[in-house]
């Protein structure tokens, strides 16, 4: 057992950063540690050792591939969804550049994972087209069209955001990509497992998800390829992935992964049904807060996401003391969490710097009763008043100093 010096029990506190990681469920830690006991031997050996977790590798590949409709040879296992983003993202540039198109369109509020890896093309050349998102937090399938050029060799658009939940509009997108023979990618990590994803009906020729973000385990993800479609590798070394992925695969953290994803999908419809009604319980009672706005449409929203702007405070004080209160939330991205630029995403949909400031991100999971959501809501509105008391910001706004924004 591993010690720490908290003083507090892990069961007293209330977990609300699933869109960061979730825990991993029963059956996907159970999977896991019965692999790293018994079936430790390299798939890539020809003895049974080797021939049992070739086995229970394939078999994990037909799952993932049936739980968003693709076939089990489309499926790179990979160390998760930044991997995943990376390489498709670099497939599709790289296979362009030798048709001579250099042109890429994103949104403004894509996952870092992505908007990193355009910069970095960028100052290779690549030309980038970064579509503004709608107030809502909505990309427009008809923006995407009227960006795509001769030269265009990939769209990639996020399918749920990860600070504001919102839902983008795949299958439109997907659709206007394939009449124009663009391919389309979509970073899909915090909508695999969370709302029905299918890329056949979704008209998706690349996907990339995370095992973590399911309850399945950290460090390993996949990215679904179409048929078809050049893919290249960013690891070399031996032949596994058939040839797209070198490493000896994590066999215990893919089967993990996938008996996860394989439970998640499969309730998919109780999740909604549960989740939705706590999500809009704890989001009606922070909107009686005075000065606060929800971030992102209101329905159109993955069923664990609430994200607030409070007018006059900063986000990370509010993080902290709601931690005091045994709370886990987010200011945005764990990726900006420590930095001082408010998060890119609010930026993004049209937030002023002061008011991105003051966000708050819950991502719930299954065990917010109603009870703990009674708590959550009573938690943040008694510290927004408490930090507003003591705010400069919110003394000039009170005054008539400053206007309100919200
Ligand atoms: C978490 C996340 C990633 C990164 O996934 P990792 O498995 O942590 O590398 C990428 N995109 C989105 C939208 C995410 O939420």
């Amino acid at each position: 057992m591993i010690t720490l010096c908290f003083l507090r029990e892990v069961e007293t506190l209330i977990y609300a950063d699933n869109a960061a990681t979730t825990k991993m469920s029963d059956k996907a830690i159970e999977t896991f540690s019965d692999l790293i006991r018994e079936t430790y031997g390299n798939p890539s050996s020809l003895y049974e050792f080797g021939q049992r977790a070739k086995e229970v590798l394939e078999q994990a590949r037909k799952d993932v591939a049936d739980s968003i409709g693709a076939d089990p040879k489309e499926i790179i296992f990979t160390s998760g969804g930044s991997e995943a983003d990376n390489q498709a993202i670099i497939s599709a540039a790289k296979t362009g550049e030798l048709k001579g198109k250099k042109h890429i369109i994103s949104t403004a509020f894509e996952h870092h994972a992505v908007l990193h890896t355009l910069n970095k093309l960028e100052k290779e050349g690549f030309e980038i087209t970064l579509l503004d998102v709608h107030s809502n937090g909505i990309v427009s399938a008809s923006e995407v069209e009227d960006a795509i050029r001769e030269d265009t060799c990939l769209v990639t658009v996020m399918y749920a955001n990860n600070e504001i939940g919102t839902i983008q509009p795949i299958r439109e997108i997907g659709e206007v990509c394939r009449k124009h023979n663009v391919p389309f990618h979509t970073d899909a990590v915090q909508a695999v497992g969370h709302i029905k994803v299918n890329v056949v009906d979704d008209n998706i020729d690349m996907l990339s998800a995370s095992g973590h973000k399911f309850h399945g385990p950290k460090g390993v993800g996949f990215l679904y390829v179409k048929k078809g479609l050049k893919i290249i590798n960013l690891i070399e070394g031996g032949a596994q992935e058939r040839g797209k992925r070198a490493g000896t695969e994590n066999v215990p953290g893919i089967a993990s992964m996938a008996a996860a994803l394989k439970e998640s999908v499969a309730a998919l419809d109780e999740y909604k049904e549960k989740l939705e009604p706590i999500r809009d319980k704890i989001i009606n009672g922070l909107s009686e807060i005075p000065h606060s706005a929800l971030n992102g449409d209101r329905d159109n929203r993955v069923p664990s996401n609430i994200n607030f702007c409070f007018e006059g405070i900063e986000g990370e004080s509010l993080l902290l003391l709601l931690d005091d209160k045994g709370i886990a939330a987010s200011s945005g991205s764990a990726c900006t969490s420590g930095s001082l630029d408010p998060s890119h995403v609010l930026l993004a949909i049209g937030r002023v710097h002061d008011v991105a400031h003051g966000s708050l991100r819950l991502s719930i999971g299954e065990d917010i009763t109603d009870e703990k959501a009674d708590y959550i809501i009573k938690a943040v509105k008694d510290t927004v008043t408490y930090l507003r008391g003591f705010s400069p910001v919110w003394r000039d706004l009170e005054n008539g100093k400053n206007q309100f924004i919200l």
